[in-house]
């Protein structure tokens, strides 16, 4: 099921996924309207907080999926040139929520707010932050986790051990709301993230090997700057794609032993050997 559009922001859409209508619609009618609404607020400032850091890092923001336990944004060049970067930008979410319970707490010190919008507030913006930190894809605290498997595994593999980590979430999830049901405690919420992540989960799964792709042909659209690297040839691709920044055409030097020039390597070239699944190879096999 696509995501439908609801507003552009610039160059970024803003998008919803059609369950998130039809659960905002049950909950309007069940009287739980105004508490989805809030989530729903929250989510924004959280999807927020991921794109303005991004945008201070100069990526460009194609899209943001809201998504009840928090939203998938999607940042053009991003993922393999510098792991870091996605590391910084997924900690912001949560951060921004820590922030928001900081300020709506220091509001009620100086001005006593109404206890229940108060502790609403606080506690969806916990649940969000924590909730958001567990390291599966994709959560935020999965994106730290590719990031930080991005270099021995290769960003292939890293983000399908990450999206394998939010199926299995999904499922320990639905079965706690099963668990909940023999208690007679009937928690939709919990299969309703629980459906949602493993949507998510399924299709960061699926999308892991055109991610790089994706980026070469987004970076097409535009004139860059030639980012020349030397690399030596029993230097791995993975660890080569690590040196390439982002939003520039990233060439290499092959050299031998010797230190002399043995080839030269475009970024298609070796970010479709990493494509292949062989994060191992080495600059020197490519060329032959
Ligand atoms: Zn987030």
């Amino acid at each position: 099921m696509k995501s439908w559009v609801i507003c552009r922001v610039g160059g970024c859409a803003i998008c919803m996924h059609p369950l998130f209508i039809v659960a905002l619609l049950a909950a309007a009618i069940t009287g739980y309207g105004n508490i989805f609404m809030l989530v729903f607020a929250v989510v924004l400032a959280h999807e927020m907080c991921h794109t303005a850091v991004a945008a201070i890092l100069r990526y460009e923001i194609v899209k943001v999926e809201l998504m009840p336990f928090g939203g998938v944004a999607t940042l053009e060049g991003l993922g393999e040139g510098r792991p870091s970067d996605e590391a910084i930008i997924a900690l912001a979410g949560p951060l921004g929520n820590m922030l928001l319970i900081t300020a709506a707490l220091a509001l009620d010190w100086l001005f006593a707010l109404p206890e229940y919008p108060l502790m609403l507030f606080v506690s969806v913006n916990a649940t969000m932050g924590v909730f958001n930190l567990l390291p599966a894809l994709p959560l935020d605290g999965g994106r730290v986790l590719r990031s930080l498997l991005a270099r021995p595994l290769g960003p292939v593999k890293a983000t399908r051990a990450g999206a394998l980590a939010g199926m299995v979430l999904a499922v320990a999830l639905a079965a706690y709301g099963v668990w909940g049901l023999f208690f007679g405690i009937i928690n939709l919420s919990v299969f309703l993230v629980a459906i949602f992540l493993l949507i998510a989960a399924v299709r960061e799964y699926r999308r892991a090997p055109y991610l790089l792709a994706g980026i070469v042909r987004g970076s097409r659209r535009h004139t860059r700057p030639v980012n020349h690297l030397a690399a030596a040839g029993d230097e791995t691709v993975s660890s080569l794609v690590h040196s390439f920044l982002p939003g520039m055409y990233n060439v290499v030097t092959v050299l031998d032993e010797e230190g002399q020039q043995i080839g030269e390597l475009t970024e298609e070239a070796v970010l479709r050997a990493l494509q292949k699944g062989t994060a191992a190879v080495q600059a020197g096999q490519i060329l032959r």
